[in-house]
């Protein structure tokens, strides 16, 4: 029986997760305020909280249409909860998950099947199960906020979207771009939205900061929203119709080569190691013979609680919560800095500084020489051009970010920046002088971050003035793409320095992990061993292919796209480098031999440095300069067996890690496990180095393994005593 009434049973205010109002020409408003968290998540409560607000509208004759808005700051709605799903996944219990999915699915069909249209008005990200809840209104508009973005990455967690995704969006959007962006879990900006038909509207809209639904109803956005829940009254609601092309790639024939394609391409980027994407594309295959009720309830949620189910997907669950601690755990500063100062424009400098300028930071950039800093600038301009190609952001955006960057030569520009970033040369004694060079101008609170991969903090503030305000910041190359951060501290680096530093990397959008000061920090000591490990391997004669198979057979970043073995490995980051690192490690004794003599044929004097690989086949100059360094060391090459080079790559690494706990770089397994996992692409499928290990050997046959590697090749292997406790 429809009642008059215009606030839903619970009365205004009442919801713990929502707030909600009538307007007074029908509209009801209701804005997501998860309580308790910054984000806005589905789980039990706010879900059946949705329900009561979908069953009043329904039941309310006075109600003619629902505007949904969020409450939070540059957040729609996350998804479903994570926690919630981890626990399931730990007492391997899922019924009250399926419960939960049975819900949503009734629910979001209810809304798609009401009389009464429900609009979406989209600020902040909108991913997973909060775009399949959007998918369900009858309309969705989106602001031009930077923040405004939309994902299904429920692959990335190894399970699909399983509140009807997989049936809604080939249905809005067309097949081939949603599976696109199902078997990817890639992000997707208002404008790209507003082209591929994801969101019917787009506004330019200026959110409130006083987040009350007084002041939000008032924004261009939800003005927008209302405007068209109006329209939708006195129209009956029509789904708009796929352009030509997508409804052709959706009839039955071409669907199945469609899916065929997507296959192809899942297979080409994450090989066979991840089902995920796969069920996905038999949920959406499957569910277009159906209807989207029948499609989710029948296809998609058997499929998905099977993934749900697997390790995979809880490891990848458990990696993403310890993502969320990380970020959780650090120190951050209110005041944190604005204005930064990157010292050297190479490589590294010129990209923080991008990624600074791209966070709304102003940047002062300084080299030695104007050229440098003309090729800096212009490889940052390059980089940014590329998202206004994608139409991520607009050309004004673009002109923005580079006007915030100030190239100078000059230290004294730099001085009134309150935290200064260093990527100058690898080399001791320029960073010393730079940092004295810094204290001489700064000002008197300004922090020295230096980026560093081989040297300690304790070596380059040897001299410090003020050692308390010196901090690591060691980002991984290309800055861009990699999410991980080490932030170093020293037992004399001040909490205020390191907040400040946390603060930055965290606002960049990074994870920062920090690790206590010590030689190659916690990454770049566990990968040596990996890397030396790969060029004894060659100095035997092993075949560069070989090695490099074996370590992607075991998955190693094939996170990112592009599996990669140790050499390749080498080859980006640069052999100079590496040497470099390499040498500065010797610290760490016998646990790493280089093989100098060989390296020296790949480091030719006065010309480029060799590579293993050169366009996707072995190097013949690199194979040449292997065959001497044979000729004048030759070895008897035993054959060997696939398992015991994958033994020799993989458990050195095992032991440094267990290593670095002992040193107390960091304190906890899960965080070397993150760290690897996003540091150098360790397969997260694995759920990270040290659960790797855990879980497919005993405790005594890691530290056994290695001792007959140190009988057969050397003290290296020789395995530290802390891997036969159980700390690991
Ligand atoms: P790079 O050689 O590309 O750039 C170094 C820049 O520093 C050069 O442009 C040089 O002119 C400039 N420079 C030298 N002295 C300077 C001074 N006194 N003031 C200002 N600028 C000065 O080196 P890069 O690869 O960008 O590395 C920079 C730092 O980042 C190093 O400490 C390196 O170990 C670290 N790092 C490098 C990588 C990588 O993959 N290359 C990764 C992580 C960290």
């Amino acid at each position: 029986m429809p009642s008059d009434h215009t606030t839903p049973p619970r009365c205004h205010g009442e919801f713990k997760h929502f707030k909600t109002t009538s307007l007074n020409d029908g509209i009801f408003l209701a804005g997501f305020d998860y309580f308790g968290k910054s984000v806005n998540v589905l789980n039990g409560e706010s879900m059946s909280e949705w329900q009561e607000i979908v069953q009043f509208a329904e039941q309310s004759a006075a109600i003619k249409g629902v505007v949904l808005v969020s409450m939070k700051e540059g957040n729609f709605c996350a998804g479903a909860d994570l926690e919630q799903m981890h626990d399931a996944q730990q007492r391997r219990s899922f019924q009250e998950i399926e419960q939960l999915v049975i819900t949503a699915h009734r629910l979001l069909d209810a809304m798609g099947r009401s009389p009464k249209p429900f609009v979406a008005a989209v600020e902040g990200a909108c991913l997973g199960g909060g775009l399949e809840l959007v998918l369900a209104c009858h309309m969705r508009i989106a602001s031009t906020h930077p923040r405004t973005c939309f994902g299904l990455p429920e692959v990335k967690l190894g399970i699909l979207p399983g509140f009807g995704g997989t049936q809604r969006l080939p249905r809005l959007i067309g097949l081939p771009a949603a599976l696109d962006m199902i078997t990817t879990g890639k992000t997707i900006f208002s404008r790209q939205a507003m082209r591929m038909g994801l969101v019917e509207g787009m506004v330019t809209s200026i959110a409130s900061n006083v987040r009350t639904l007084e002041n939000i109803q008032k924004e261009t956005l939800v003005q927008a929203a209302i405007a068209q829940a109006h329209g939708l009254c006195s129209t009956p609601v029509r789904q708009r119709p796929l352009r030509a092309i997508q409804r052709l790639l959706s009839v039955s024939g071409v669907r199945a080569l469609v899916c065929r394609y997507a296959r192809h391409q899942v297979a080409k980027r994450v090989r066979h190691f991840y089902p995920a994407p796969l069920r996905a594309i038999d949920a959406v295959e499957g569910g277009m013979r159906l209807s989207i009720p029948e499609g989710s309830l029948t296809v998609e949620r058997p499929l998905l609680l099977d993934l749900m189910a697997s390790p995979i997907s809880a490891h990848l669950v458990g990696l993403f919560l310890a993502g969320e601690e990380v970020k959780r755990n650090v120190a951050t500063i209110p005041e944190a800095a604005t204005r930064v100062g990157v010292l050297g424009a190479g490589l590294m400098g010129s990209q923080i500084a991008g990624q600074l300028a791209e966070k709304g930071y102003a940047v002062v950039l300084r080299d030695v020489a104007s050229n440098i800093l003309a090729v800096a600038t212009g490889r940052i301009h390059k980089t940014q051009t590329a998202q206004v190609r994608k139409r991520i952001i607009l050309p004004s955006d673009l002109r923005y970010r580079m006007m915030r960057i100030a190239p100078t030569i000059h230290i004294r520009n730099v001085s009134a920046a309150s935290l200064v970033i260093e990527a100058v040369s690898e080399k001791l004694d320029v960073k010393r002088a730079v940092l004295a060079e810094f204290e001489s101008q700064a000002r008197a609170d300004a922090v020295f971050a230096t980026n560093t991969s081989s040297y300690t903090l304790a070596e380059i503030a040897v001299k410090a003035v003020h050692p308390e305000r010196c901090v690591g910041l060691h980002f991984f190359n290309p800055v861009a793409k990699m999410q991980l951060v080490e932030v170093v501290r020293a037992p004399f680096t001040s909490d205020m320095a390191l907040a400040q530093a946390c603060s930055l990397a965290k606002r960049l959008g990074k994870f920062p992990l920090v690790v206590r000061d010590g030689p190659g920090f916690l990454v770049n000591r566990i990968l040596s061993r990996y890397l030396a490990e790969a060029v004894i391997m060659v100095g035997e004669g092993i075949p560069i292919r070989r090695i490099d198979t074996i370590a992607k057979d075991f998955g190693m970043a094939v996170d990112s796209g592009h599996a990669m073995g140790p050499l390749e490995l080498l080859d980006l980051i640069g052999l100079p480098v590496a040497v470099h690192v390499l040498t500065s490690l010797a610290v760490m004794g016998s646990r790493i031999e280089s093989r100098d003599a060989l390296l020296r044929n790949f480091l030719p004097e006065k010309k480029s440095p060799l590579t293993f690989w050169k366009s996707g086949k072995e190097n013949a100059q690199a194979l040449d300069a292997i065959a001497s360094y044979r000729r004048a060391y030759p070895l008897k090459a035993d054959s060997i067996s696939d398992d015991i080079l994958h033994q020799r790559l993989f458990l050195p690494m095992v032991d440094e890690a267990v290593r670095c706990l002992h040193d107390r770089i960091v304190e906890h397994p899960w965080q070397v496990d993150f760290a690897l996992t996003y540091g150098i692409g360790f397969p997260a499928f694995r759920g990270g180095l040290l659960t790797w290990a855990r879980q497919t050997m005993t405790l005594g046959h890691v530290a056994q393994v290695l001792e007959s590697l140190a009988t057969k090749y050397g003290k290296r292997f020789e395995p530290c005593p802390g891997l036969l406790n159980s700390g690991w």
